[in-house]
């Protein structure tokens, strides 16, 4: 019961907190609030602690824009908000029983320290006689065994409430989990890869270790599309972003970026090996026939243009992303299914017959 009284304790403490930062920076009185400063106060959201202290640290102070703001970078996913709501009613349901049998628990206490204190003074009494005495035992014993019972039921409403909680939390961690992930292609979303590129970026400054990033863009996926069906076009985006993730190392990171892009990062490899690694991709994606599953059609092959940036000291997020997405609009401009790993001067663009057009539509 004591471990069930200090996590329950602990719960509650953080509770608290949380409730103070809603009141101190006056935000409203809402579940997603509430979810946020928890996330704060207990730290299990990687990035959402220094996002929040960067903020107060800067102004003194946060607005409910960016308390939403903060809320869907981190928290957010429409399935995991209703989750999270049904979930947070169910804490707080649950945290207002144990409440109550604690409550009860106290009051059982207090009655018997009174029943106590009167026994003792009972006790003194030089004309307490044999049977006198006997009536201030049993009186005791019915007490006792009464302040037993209700610690017995509070015990057991800690472990079942310790049940609830585990379950609450395996739920919402899939629910959070779910929500890092892009539906269509089941790799890291945007959101996601956005914290693990500044992790990344973290490691770098840190430990020296040098580091890449490669934009990965489907040549002509539009005529994909206008060929066959968005149904199809899915079945793309999930071949080549099999084909990408069966082609990396365990420490490599890739995403969704958006739409028909894909983004790489490579730690501790530096630009001219990554372009290696890109030149594999490459060759992987146009290595492999699309066929339509509904009916075995062959639809031909598809290609990829990616552009390469190694990491250089100074370099932010966007700074890298951008040479890396320059580098993939070179290797449009010139032509479709190449990667680019430098910088070249824009060229005028190529007749698609040439090279890279899509083998679909040739
Ligand atoms: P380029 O070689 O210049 O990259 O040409 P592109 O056709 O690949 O590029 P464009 O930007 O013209 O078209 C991209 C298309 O990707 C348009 C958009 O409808 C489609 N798209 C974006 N997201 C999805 C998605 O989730 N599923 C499907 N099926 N298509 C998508
Ligand atoms: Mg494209
Ligand atoms: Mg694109």
């Amino acid at each position: 019961m004591s471990e069930g009284s200090n996590q329950y304790d602990r719960t509650i403490a953080l509770g608290d907190k949380a409730y103070a930062h809603i009141r101190s920076h006056r935000c409203a009185a809402h579940p997603r609030s509430y979810e946020l400063w928890y996330a704060y106060v207990s730290d299990k959201v990687p990035g959402l602690v220094r996002a929040i202290n960067e903020i107060l640290s800067g102004a003194g102070r946060i607005t409910q824009n960016q308390i939403d703001a903060l809320y869907d970078r981190f928290l957010h996913s429409t399935r995991a908000l209703v989750v999270s709501q049904r979930a947070t009613t169910r804490l707080m349901s649950e945290m207002q029983q144990i409440d109550g049998a604690l409550n009860t628990a106290r009051d059982g206490l207090s009655g018997y320290a009174h029943s106590l204190e009167r026994a003792h003074g009972d006790l003194l009494d030089a004309t307490l006689n044999r049977e006198g005495m006997q009536r201030l035992v049993d009186d005791l014993k019915r007490q006792t065994s009464d302040v037993e019972r209700v610690n017995t039921h509070l015990a057991g409403r800690l472990s079942e409430a310790l049940g609830e909680l585990a379950s609450l939390q395996e739920m919402l961690e899939g629910v959070r989990a779910e929500s890092q992930r892009d539906p269509v292609t089941t790799l890291i979303n945007r959101q996601t890869f956005d914290h693990e590129l500044v992790e990344a970026l973290g490691t770098c400054v840190r430990t020296r270790a040098p580091m890449s990033l490669l934009m990965v863009d489907i040549d002509f996926f539009k005529v994909i599309n206008d060929n066959f069906g968005h149904l199809t076009g899915d079945q793309v985006l999930r071949l080549v972003a099999q084909t990408i993730r069966q082609n990396l190392k365990g420490q490599d990171v890739v995403a969704r970026f958006g739409g028909e892009e894909f983004v790489v990062i490579l730690p501790d490899t530096r630009c001219e090996d990554a372009a290696v690694v890109a030149e594999h991709l490459r060759g992987a994606v146009m290595s492999r026939e699309l066929v339509k599953r509904s009916n075995g059609q062959n639809l031909g092959r598809v290609t990829v243009s990616i552009g390469v940036a190694g990491y250089e000291p100074g370099d932010s997020s966007g700074s890298l992303i951008d040479r890396a997405d320059n580098r993939l609009y070179a290797a449009k401009r010139i032509g479709r299914n190449k990667v680019v790993s430098e910088d070249i001067l824009p060229l005028p663009p190529t007749d698609p017959a040439d090279s890279g057009s899509h083998p679909c539509v040739a």
